[in-house]
C-alpha cells in the first residue's frame, strides 16, 4: 500500500503492506496507507496488523483509524487484531495520552504482544518476529507463511546476519533499501544500502527480493525489482 521512507516519497503513502491469503494481514501502518486501503473499500477489511516497530513512518496511521473506527465508517466493522512488540501496548498508552485518551488504541484494536522468535498466528498466517539491529530502537522483522509460501519482511534494519535467517530461503525477501551508501548512517546502524541487501539476501537463499523504503531521489541499480505504491504481488 505505501512504500516510502522516513520521508514520503511524491505522492506517496508510507510503510504499509498487505498480506492476502485465508485473512488480510497489514504489516505496519504507515502515514498514508489508511487513504490507500480507503481507496479500495469504504473502510479497510483487515483481520489483523502487525507493527514492526514505533517510528511514526510505521505506525502513524493507527492514530486516525482509531478515529475512524470510532466516529467513522469502521464503527460497524469487526475488531482488528493489532499485534505488537512486547512493550507495545505501553508505548501506545504513552502516545495516546498525547493524541487522545491512553486507552484510545485499545478501544479500537484487540491489543496482542509478540514474542522475538516466536510465531504467532494473524489472519490466517504463521508470523515469526524477529530482533534486528534498529539504531537504539526496540524493532523486528516478520517471517510470514501460510504453509505453502515463505515471505520475509525486514521492516528498518541495519546490517545484521539476523536478515539471513529471516529471509532463509524465502519466496520473496521485502528488503528495505534507505541509504545510497552505509558510510551515510547513522552510529549505531539503523537502515541499509542496496550492497548490503544484496549481500543479506545472496546469504539467505531468498527466491526473489523486493527493494523497499527506497528515497525516490536516490538512484537504484537497474535488475533492482523496487516497490511502488500499488504494487501487487503474487507470491
Ligand atoms: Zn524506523
Amino acid at each position: 500500500m505505501g512504500c516510502s521512507p522516513a520521508w514520503p516519497n511524491p505522492g506517496g503513502a508510507q510503510s504499509g503492506y498487505l498480506l492476502e491469503g485465508s485473512g488480510r494481514l497489514l504489516m505496519d501502518c504507515g502515514p498514508g496507507v489508511l487513504a490507500r486501503l480507503r481507496d479500495e473499500e469504504g473502510w479497510p477489511r483487515v483481520d489483523a496488523i502487525a507493527i514492526t516497530h514505533f517510528h511514526l513512518d510505521h505506525w502513524g496511521d493507527l492514530v486516525p483509524w482509531v478515529w475512524g473506527s470510532l466516529y467513522g465508517l469502521g464503527h460497524d466493522l469487526p475488531r482488528v487484531e493489532l499485534w505488537l512488540s512486547p512493550r507495545g501496548a505501553e508505548q501506545l498508552s504513552e502516545f495516546g495520552q498525547r493524541l487522545g485518551w491512553p486507552d484510545m488504541f485499545e478501544r479500537v484494536f484487540d491489543l496482542r504482544a509478540y514474542e522475538e522468535g516466536e510465531p504467532f498466528e494473524a489472519a490466517g498466517f504463521s508470523v515469526l518476529p524477529l530482533r534486528l539491529p534498529h539504531y537504539t530502537l526496540e524493532t523486528y522483522g516478520f517471517r510470514v507463511t501460510n504453509d505453502d509460501k515463505t515471505l520475509a519482511y525486514s521492516g528498518d534494519s541495519g546490517p545484521s546476519d539476523q536478515l539471513a535467517e529471516l529471509a532463509r530461503d524465502a519466496d520473496l525477501f521485502v528488503c528495505e533499501a534507505t541509504l545510497l551508501t552505509g558510510d551515510a548512517d547513522g552510529q549505531p546502524r539503523g537502515h541499509l544500502s542496496l550492497d548490503e541487501v544484496q549481500a543479506a539476501f545472496d546469504a539467505s537463499g531468498a527466491k526473489r527480493l523486493l527493494i523497499t523504503h527506497r528515497p525516490h531521489e536516490l538512484p537504484t541499480d537497474d535488475g533492482y525489482e523496487v516497490a511502488y505504491d500499488g504494487l501487487d504481488i503474487e507470491v
